[in-house]
């Protein structure tokens, strides 16, 4: 079953370097596909190390030269703002292009503009009311920071929420006064010409915002070692991330990596039984379980094991499994056919491991397109593959367990540590059991519904720094130390005086 192909794509998807949408260096273009179909349906762009300069340098002569770096905070925080409004208003078309490219779910897809555009505002008002440190010695010295923005960042990103995943990163970038230079996943390159459209109608000066698209091997690395990138923002999977880490080193750039996730969702016999099947239902299957903080593990308290068990799976056979286009559709289809193939692989894995009690194949009524039924396996073993490995599809592990120590010690069983969630009605328990979990991010008796001001980011395999809220802004921006003495600077005058009882010597303060 296909899908509704958007009104007004364009006949190519290009790169945008100072201003302009142009064709790769060498003409390069790659093929886009449709999942449901897994037809080409547009060429895009294919960046190399040529292109990649060209973005740089026009991202380099815009910090250097243009107003951005440079501009007062309100006035760069209006600018933000008619971004945020852009994006507002195209809520409907972004959720078309993202539901044809990515196979979203139309009504998951749907919200993202609203997002997205949030995410622009939260920055503008953040840098309009940002402080900063002074710290005075009296008599002696005045210290303070000045806050400057780093230089040209590479913002990566994976294919899922594909646009939602941009917006965390341009708009701190942007708000910190950074020059960007984004490179979308390959997979999914449709929405982020939308970016184009969003900057020009809101008036960011040239060579601010550039994208170049293309492979990671080819576009991707080339950013990432670009001598003249200062920093790189990374969102994509573990090994993907050590590759960079790596590859950043020789330029010494700061990095953030956001990175995969196998989180548990840990569901004690005392919590409210409907709404931990709710959510974790949710949080599985929603986003085609292509969703970094998926509650991928279900840790069940043994008495209530079997019930569970049963009840999830039950719920499970009837997500609705349909096109991405349907707004009864629950779970549509996967990204792209070597994602699926890789997600399928799993279900096969799985069925020698454990126990499966729904779904594990195509849906009889889709017979092609990257479609899976609402797949969960019971009796998850803590050593099998499916327990241990992040599988970013429609696919859950159930495990049983009998105490509270064993229950911290599964979860904290894997190479990963991004989300976790924890049911119980017990609110001593609920907490104790949260500080035990090594992961960056822990919901108790909720999911995935967060403020922005709290950090966002992951422990272990699932990465390195954390954003959100004022830390998006510390990535993005060098915090100069300046001290000025207010007195008479006491110096001890070597080739002079030499030392004499005053001087404070090499430890004085602060040294
Ligand atoms: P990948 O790591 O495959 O790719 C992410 C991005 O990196 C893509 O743009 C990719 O290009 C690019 N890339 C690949 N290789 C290199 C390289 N050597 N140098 C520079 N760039 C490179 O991730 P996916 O796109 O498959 O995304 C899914 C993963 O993202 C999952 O593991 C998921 O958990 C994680 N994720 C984590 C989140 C978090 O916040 N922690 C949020 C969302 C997703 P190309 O498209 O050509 O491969």
């Amino acid at each position: 079953m296909t899908t509704t192909r958007p009104e007004g794509l364009p006949d190519q998807l290009r790169h945008y370097i100072g201003g302009k949408l142009v064709d790769s260096v060498n003409g390069e273009t790659f093929d886009v596909l449709e999942p449901t179909t897994n037809e080409t349906y547009i060429q895009c762009a294919s960046g190399t190390a040529d292109d990649v300069d060209l973005a740089v340098a026009a991202a380099r002569k815009a910090f250097d030269e243009g107003p951005w770096p440079r501009m007062m905070p309100r006035e760069r925080a209006n600018i933000l703002y008619r971004v945020a409004d852009e994006v507002s208003k195209m809520n409907e078309r972004l959720a078309a292009r993202e539901s044809f490219d990515s196979g979203l779910p139309i009504r998951q897809a749907s919200g993202q503009a609203k997002r997205a555009a949030e995410n622009f505002r939260f920055f503008a008002d953040l840098i309009v009311a940002q402080v900063d440190d002074a710290f005075r010695m009296p008599g002696r010295q005045m210290n303070y920071v000045n806050r400057k923005p780093k230089g040209v960042a590479g913002l990566i990103t994976p294919w899922n929420t594909p646009f939602m995943q941009e917006s965390w990163k341009l708009a701190p970038a942007l708000a910190s006064g950074c020059t960007v230079v984004l490179k979308p996943a390959e997979f999914t390159p449709l929405s982020a010409e939308l970016w184009v459209e969003v900057f020009e109608n809101a008036g960011l000066p040239e060579g601010v915002f550039n994208m170049v698209h293309g492979f990671g091997e080819s576009a991707g690395d080339a950013l990432v070692k670009h001598p003249d990138v200062n920093l790189i923002s990374f969102t994509g999977e573990t090994t993907t991330g050590q590759i960079i880490f790596g590859n950043c080193a020789p330029t010494m750039k700061s990095m953030s990596m956001e990175l995969g996730g196998k989180s548990p969702a840990i569901i004690f016999a005392d919590a409210d039984f409907e709404a931990a099947l709710d959510s974790t239902l949710f949080g599985v299957y929603s986003l085609n379980g292509e969703r970094c903080t998926a509650s991928s593990r279900l840790l069940v308290e043994r008495p209530i094991y079997d019930r569970f068990v049963e009840a999830y799976a039950e719920r499970a056979k009837k997500v609705k499994v349909g096109p991405p286009s349907d707004p009864d559709t629950e779970l549509a289809a996967l990204v792209h056919p070597s994602h699926y193939d890789r997600v399928m692989n799993y279900v096969e894995v799985g069925k020698q491991e454990a126990r499966l009690v729904a779904g594990g194949k195509r849906p009889d009524h889709l017979p092609e397109g990257n479609y899976l039924e609402a797949t969960v396996f019971a009796d998850v073993p803590r050593d099998a593959r499916i327990f241990q490995e992040e599988i970013f599809g429609p696919v859950v592990a159930i495990t049983p367990f009998d105490t509270e120590e064993e229950a911290i010690e599964l979860a904290n069983s894997v190479k990963y540590g991004l989300a976790a969630y924890v049911w119980t009605s017990d609110v001593t328990r609920a907490h104790n059991v949260s500080h035990a979990i090594e992961s960056g991010m822990v919901w108790i008796n909720s999911h995935n519904v967060r403020d922005l001001r709290t950090p966002f980011g992951g422990v272990k395999g699932s990465g390195l720094g954390q954003e959100g809220g004022y830390r998006s802004l510390d990535f993005y921006s060098v915090q100069q130390a300046i001290h000025v003495t207010l007195g008479d600077v006491h110096t001890t005058r070597f080739g002079a005086t030499g030392y004499s009882e005053n001087d404070p010597g090499l430890a004085g303060p602060g040294s």
